[in-house]
């Protein structure tokens, strides 16, 4: 589903992704783990062109997104995005920040895409909140209204950036579970986490960078149970 063709990205002099390669299966929940300032979320932001790659190629379902032939508007609804700090629009209601985005770029009718957003509100658990507005729910409520806004322009796949890293501890559970329910029913992802947990039970496989590289991309019982000894393991052991 998606192909990452030796992604090179700078800022000015310096160099925050080197060469990266990998590919990402249909259905499959890939973990990206990492100390901080290995280009995690740069890595992420070049898939889904919030951020110009410098070099290399990136095909999403076969279709190379830095081609001037691409339509960035239809890339982007295939790649839905979860942000650390949730991203919700503050003066939308629950509801208006899930239907604004297939209304306006997939022109679809807004009774239809109300209908499906209330479904999806349910599924996340919140739909008592879709005439809320963002500042009157909980942390874990706004990543759960983000999880289901993504859903709400049926992704092909979508990305995560630290999901779970802003919230408070008791509140990081009840994302992890939406996360966990979506994965189940086969949706792909890529998923940015410290959640060593989350990787290990529910990921198909794991890439750990560092320094702008991806240095392993293995199965989680390799890398928590296999008995090499590896930077991937050092940095677990200081994270756990
Ligand atoms: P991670 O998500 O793994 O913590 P990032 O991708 O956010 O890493 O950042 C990788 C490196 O790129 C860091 O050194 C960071 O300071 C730098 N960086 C990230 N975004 C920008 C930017 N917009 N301009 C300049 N430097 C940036
Ligand atoms: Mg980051």
């Amino acid at each position: 589903m998606i192909k990452v063709d030796n992604l090179f990205k700078n800022y000015g002099e310096l160099e925050v992704l080197k060469g990266v390669s990998t590919h990402i299966m249909k259905g499959e929940v890939v973990a990206v783990i990492g100390p901080s300032g290995s280009g995690k979320s740069t890595f992420l932001r070049c898939i889904n062109r919030l951020e110009e790659p410098t070099l290399g190629h990136i095909y999403i379902s076969g279709e190379d997104i830095m081609s001037s032939k691409t339509d960035i508007n239809h890339m982007r609804a295939k790649v839905g995005m979860v942000f650390q700090h949730f991203n919700l629009f503050p003066h939308k209601t629950v509801l208006e920040n899930l239907t604004l985005a297939p209304m306006k770029v997939k022109s679809m009718k807004k009774e239809d895409v109300e209908e499906k957003a209330l479904i999806l509100l349910k599924k996340v658990g919140l739909k008592d909140k879709a005439l809320a507005y963002p500042d009157q729910l909980s942390g874990g409520q706004k990543q759960r209204i983000a999880i289901a806004r993504a859903l709400c322009m049926d992704p092909e796949v979508i990305l995560f950036d630290e999901p779970t890293s802003a919230l408070d501890p008791e509140m990081i559970r009840e994302v992890l579970d939406v996360m966990r329910d979506l994965a189940k029913e086969g949706m792909t992802m890529v998923v940015v986490t410290h959640e060593m947990g989350f990787a290990r039970k529910v990921a198909d496989r794991v890439l750990f960078m560092d320094q702008g590289s991806i240095l392993e991309d293995t199965t989680p019982d390799e890398l928590f149970d296999g008995s090499n000894h590896s930077r991937a393991k050092d940095f677990i052991e200081k994270v756990l």
